[in-house]
């Protein structure tokens, strides 16, 4: 699991700092998350192919999080792209889109298709056998949700010793390792736990983004290897986190302990900061493992 960080600055695009975009490497998937403005230059800095993008995560509809979306879809056109596009988003984002494209008379030479969001509560929005992604509802000031990007349990390891004191047959070790118990050449059933391990253990990764504080998200995202959380502010400004509906970076530590994640990654920091130093010294104080998000920067979970 890899996780590249495009931008991971709030409000508006600076000189060095782009606004929320991200990609999550899982399972050979390419997830992209937000799309603020510039998306489509930071994946080039990180050579990232655009075919290899097929599903793309929008968390609300506040233009840091989505005003690269439209120039992202009108350039997989123009490099003739055929690979189906789908994106998850808020209920709204198929219309802002298609409008610009009718305006246009600009249309995509693949197929679009469009998943809007309009639930409360957390809900199984892709599935394939491997990865599974679940929104994480969020509270903002419009509609908002995150996202849990999950691996699915991996095949199980043979203990090579116990399968052939075992004598079970060489033809049943594919089913050993999807964890069912089988007969031996005696016609004896042998559990799978006796003669398997579990393999390696699958990851996750929640992304919250953005949020006030809200406990609710706690058993959604429980034991996460990994958990963005917005950190806008600093606890000195606690009163324009809640007026805008925020949180702090100790705040998003709070949550990082609550959930038992392993590893915390802070990001969407206000600009009027002089530096991102002191968000990570702030949530040490409640939580031990913190990062920083920096645009740029890559996180290798294998
Ligand atoms: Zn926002």
């Amino acid at each position: 699991m890899k996780l590249s960080i495009l931008g991971c600055y709030s409000a508006t695009p600076r000189t060095l700092n782009n606004t929320t975009s991200q990609v999550l490497e899982i399972n050979n998937h390419m997830f992209l998350i937000d799309c603020g403005e510039g998306t489509q230059v930071q994946l080039r800095k990180h050579k990232i192919k655009f075919n290899r993008i097929k599903h793309i995560f929008i968390s609300h509809l506040h233009g840091d999080h989505f005003f690269g979306l439209v120039g992202l879809i009108s350039t997989f056109r123009l490099l003739t792209r055929e690979t189906d596009l789908h994106i998850y988003g808020p209920k709204g984002i198929k219309e802002i889109v298609v409008l610009q494209m009718k305006l246009a008379d600009s249309w995509t030479n693949y197929n679009l298709y469009f998943h809007e969001l309009t639930s409360k509560e957390s809900e199984l929005i892709y599935e394939d056998d491997k990865v599974e992604v679940h929104t994480i509802p969020l509270n903002h000031r419009i509609y908002t949700n995150g996202y849990l990007f999950k691996e699915k349990e991996g095949l199980r390891k043979l203990q090579m010793h116990a399968v052939e004191d075992a004598n079970i047959n060489v033809a049943y070790y594919r089913k050993l390792t999807q964890g069912f118990d089988v007969e031996n050449e005696d016609g004896v059933l042998i559990k799978n736990e006796s003669v398997t391990k579990s393999g390696v253990k699958p990851k996750s990764y929640a992304f919250c983004s953005d949020t006030m504080y809200k406990e609710d998200i706690v058993p959604i995202i429980k034991n996460a290897d990994v958990l963005y959380h917005e950190s806008t502010f600093l606890e000195e400004h606690a009163h324009l986190a809640v007026r805008t509906k925020h949180s702090t970076a100790k705040e998003a530590a709070s949550i990082a302990k609550q959930a038992n994640i392993e590893t915390l990654i802070l990001g969407h920091y206000s600009t009027r900061y002089g530096g991102i130093e002191a968000f990570k010294n702030e949530a040490e104080e409640v939580f031990e493992k913190v990062e920083l998000a920096e645009d740029g920067k890559t996180f290798d979970f294998n």
